[in-house]
């Protein structure tokens, strides 16, 4: 059993409090170590430590030097790639095959992308003449913004902690890093690449806890953060929301998803199968681009319900290093507990369940473990509780539809905007909807398939702003506008 600390100043430190909690592994419930919990103090100390890294060394770097200390991290998370991939799979129990080709190559890509973007972009100049016959020359400046809190959700826990931690570093920021309470280790090794290849003390800082009254809220309302980024629910990006009006402090919010996906009759069936089963099922339905809601054009829909079921039948639960292993478990009890509630309430509305529906027999020493079964439903209407609402589960319901319009109407009656995906080979029709489903990301016929120089983001309740490449600047920088007079 190991003791997962805070990371404060280039240390790793305990807390003055001395509270500690368990952090248990999904798979079988086993002790994987015990946190130590930030309090005020605690993220006091590293909100100071960032704020004092601003004006030392790390401040004075210039843009190619920071490059390099950058890609120094990238080379270092590759040297460590096999301690980066048990530790995630310790904290989530998501199969080895899924974790070593995405959760550890994006957490290591998501800053190279960043050096390669801040290396490359330029600001605008504009030339007037002034009335006393001289000449104004305006330019953007682009400057850190300064101390930025990240607070992480715990389904794909080092992806989406470096999607935020990358672009704040290669702009100069320095770092307070709020990971999940479910999933603190990989964040916390972090440190440990961040002093070996040289990264000042205090730039990043890793304080681990909860949200309401624990580390999490604590660093939302500390006066020294300039800014707050965030993944997670709706319901804390309010919170968080509020939590930056004190101050004026920028907010950027990823936040739930409840995505559909648009399958027509026309489709390559094959591929739509096959995309729609990875959309529903990966990292057990814990993903926010994930689809909950798919839409079938009625004249295949018994065909994919049977096809989608024969998928759903395959995934094959079990060890995160099994070969045969398909799914995972989900991450905690807690979430269990949430997920087969909404399994329960599926089953009171009415659902026909074509698949699942419970937990799924595992042997003897998994029995512990945070499972559930992949489940697919079909036959409610579109108010039903698991139609509207995000479950964050192995789950989907498979509804028909007759006309464009209709299926276009029934996407975007939902409070969110995050992703969906088209299946059709209809070129003109792809067009037509994508730019008529109220989303911020829209695969055709694919999904999750990501070029990170592209905008990420949700329109409606699935957040506010655009992390990505370019789009990542708006946040992490401040544009300072220059006139010289001559
Ligand atoms: P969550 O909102 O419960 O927690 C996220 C983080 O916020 C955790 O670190 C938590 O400790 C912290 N937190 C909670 N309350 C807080 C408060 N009052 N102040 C400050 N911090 C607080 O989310 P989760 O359950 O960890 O993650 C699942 C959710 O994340 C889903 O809704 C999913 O759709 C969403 N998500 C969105 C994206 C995206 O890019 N849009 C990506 C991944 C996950």
């Amino acid at each position: 059993m190991k003791d997962i600390l805070n990371f404060i100043n280039g240390e790793y430190v305990s807390n003055v409090s001395g509270k500690t909690y368990e952090k248990r592994n999904p798979v079988d419930n086993s002790l994987i170590g015990m946190v130590h919990e930030a309090g005020k103090p605690e993220v006091d100390a590293a909100v100071a430590a960032a704020k004092a890294a601003l004006k030392g060394p790390w401040g004075k770097l210039s843009v190619v030097e920071r490059c390099n200390m950058l890609d120094a991290i990238v080379a270092e998370i590759n040297n460590r790639f096999d301690d980066f991939l048990q530790a995630e799979i310790a904290d989530t129990g998501k199969p080895a095959t899924l974790a070593s080709h995405i959760d550890i190559p994006r957490g290591a890509a998501n800053f190279k992308i960043f050096t390669d973007t801040i290396k490359n972009v330029s600001t605008e100049s504009f030339e007037m003449r002034t009335p006393d016959g001289k000449t104004a020359r305006s330019y953007g400046v682009r400057t850190p913004r300064g101390v930025i809190a990240i607070i992480c959700p715990w389904n794909l826990p080092l992806l989406l902690m470096t999607w935020k931690c990358g672009p704040a570093l290669a702009c100069g920021n320095t770092v307070v890093v709020k990971p999940s309470e479910a999933t603190p280790s990989t964040a916390t090794l972090l440190g440990e690449v961040m002093n070996k290849v040289g990264v000042p003390p205090g730039v990043y800082n890793v304080v681990n806890g909860f949200g309401v009254d624990s580390a999490g809220s604590f660093l939302t309302s500390h006066p020294d953060v300039n800014g707050i980024t965030f993944t997670g629910e709706t319901k804390t990006g309010t919170a968080i929301m509020k939590a930056g009006a004190d101050g004026i402090r920028p907010v950027s919010l990823e936040l739930g998803g409840k995505n559909a996906a648009l399958v027509f009759a026309d489709c390559d069936f094959d591929n739509a199968v096959a995309t729609v089963t990875r959309s529903c099922f990966e990292n057990a339905g814990q993903v926010c681009l994930g689809t909950e809601r798919v839409y079938v054009e009625r004249p295949i829909f018994d065909k994919f319900v049977a096809a989608l079921k024969e998928k759903a039948e395959q995934m094959k639960p079990g060890r995160p290093f099994d070969a045969d292993t398909k799914i995972g478990p989900l991450v905690s009890k807690i979430h269990q507990k949430k997920v087969l509630g909404m399994y329960a309430k599926a089953k009171e509305e009415g659902a026909n369940i074509v698949f699942g529906g419970g937990i799924p027999d595992m042997p003897e020493e998994l029995k512990d473990g945070c499972w559930v079964q992949p489940t697919i439903w079909t036959g409610l209407p579109e108010t039903a509780t698991v139609v509207t609402e995000e479950i964050f589960g192995p789950c989907c319901h498979i509804q028909p539809f007759d006309t464009e319009e209709e299926v276009v109407a029934m996407a975007n009656n939902n409070r969110y905007g995050l992703a969906t995906s088209i299946h059709t080979q209809d070129i003109s029709r792809a067009m037509r909807l994508a730019s008529e489903i109220e989303v911020g990301l829209c695969w055709i016929n694919s999904w999750f398939l990501r070029d990170l120089r592209t905008p990420f983001g949700g329109s409606k309740q699935s957040g506010i702003g655009r992390e990505g490449g370019v789009h990542s600047l708006e946040f992490y920088t401040e544009l300072r506008n220059v006139m010289v007079k001559y």
